[in-house]
């Protein structure tokens, strides 16, 4: 098939077959470039199903781009926490501000100046382009490699194959309902040409498919063997003061979960589980420490984390070595109302079962 053809057949299918998402404008109107923007950052290595509730939330608390800019930073970080990855929510509000300061509240139509913004790469740039502006960009996320290794039947694994994809994507991106031929393709890898028993016999591009042909769609896209996740230890420090509030602390602007706020926690490094004479000088203040049972385990991107749990707690009669602690006293029952992440939370659960 050509690729005008190609691309003709497709959105033929899209018209019958589009999922409804909420972010997504009804056949026939104009996308929102916020919510397309929102969705798009949202979604990166997030399910749809993950996606929808937050995104409904953050939509009712800031309906607009400069809503969000106004809104308090700490604030959309809570709302932001479950979604993981927290310098995807600070670069959110640091691109509705820059929108909304430098663009007077309106997103920039193209791929290039998208790509200015904090917080938007080559996908989100492509996306936002196609599917709120209808310009022609070729958009390449994990369904789309998937469509097009599979249609072309190539063999060389990710990463390294992406530029090979994306010029093979540009062949047939078309210039008439770009941005519908962009979701149609990403539908079709989501819902179609799926990892496991690709569903060929629904598929559009049936007759035109190499690794259909050749029987090999899906063992493709191939993908270079991983390296194993190494595991990092650490002890986080459960501080409890005479009023019964607990110590939390603000972690560095720069870096890992920057600027969240976390239980104090001494370094986390590839070691063997630390002992508590092992790290006990990174404690907030001396205190009869001592170590609770088991452990807090949370996997990152690039590693696997174990943290072990020391407690202290200050009574009325111990003195006031608490207040040389550094960071801000929080009621135990008031953790809720701080942006925490996933991790911290963890840590909190288990503190609080086992003190
Ligand atoms: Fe995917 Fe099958 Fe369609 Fe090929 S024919 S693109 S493998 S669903």
């Amino acid at each position: 098939m050509e690729p005008a053809e190609l691309a003709r057949s497709m959105l033929g299918w899209y018209d019958k077959h589009r999922r409804v998402l909420p972010w997504r404008a009804l056949p026939g109107k104009t996308a929102d470039p916020y919510r397309v923007w929102l969705s798009e950052i949202m979604l990166q290595q997030t399910t749809v199903a993950t996606v929808g509730p937050y995104f409904e939330e953050f939509l009712r608390r800031w309906p607009t781009v400069a809503d969000l800019a106004a809104a308090d930073l700490d604030a959309v970080l809570h709302a932001w926490a479950g979604l993981g990855y927290y310098a995807r929510a600070r670069n959110l509000h640091k691109c509705a501000k820059t929108v909304a300061e430098q663009h007077g509240g309106v997103f920039p139509d193209n791929e290039e100046q998208l790509r200015q913004l904090p917080g938007i790469g080559a996908y989100t740039a492509a996306a936002v382009a196609a599917i709120a502006f209808d310009r022609r960009a070729t958009v390449l996320d994990g369904n789309v490699e998937r469509v097009m290794s599979r249609l072309f039947a190539v063999d060389e694994p990710l990463p390294g194959v992406k530029p090979k994809l994306r010029a093979l994507a540009d062949t047939i991106t078309p210039d008439r309902r770009p941005g519908d031929y962009a979701q149609a393709v990403m539908d079709l890898g989501a819902t179609v040409c799926i990892p496991r028993r690709p569903r060929c016999g629904q598929c559009p591009w049936h007759d035109a498919c190499a690794a259909r042909a050749a029987g090999i769609a899906e063992t493709l896209p191939r993908k270079a063997a991983k390296a194993e996740k190494p595991i990092r230890r650490g002890m986080a420090f459960w501080l409890i003061n005479p009023e019964g509030s607990v110590l939390l602390r603000r972690r560095p602007e720069s870096g890992l979960l920057g600027g969240m706020i976390e239980v104090p926690s001494s370094d986390w490094l590839e070691r063997a589980a630390p002992g508590l004479g092992a790290v006990q000088e990174q404690a907030p203040v001396e205190a009869a420490w001592r170590m609770l049972p088991g452990q807090v385990r949370h996997t990152f991107t690039h590693f696997h984390l174990e943290l072990g749990l020391a407690a202290a707690r200050f009574g009325p009669k111990d003195g006031d070595g608490w207040k040389r602690a550094e960071g801000i006293w929080v009621p135990v029952d008031r953790l809720s109302e701080h942006a925490i992440p996933t991790v911290m939370r963890k840590v909190v659960r288990h503190a609080l079962g086992s003190v």
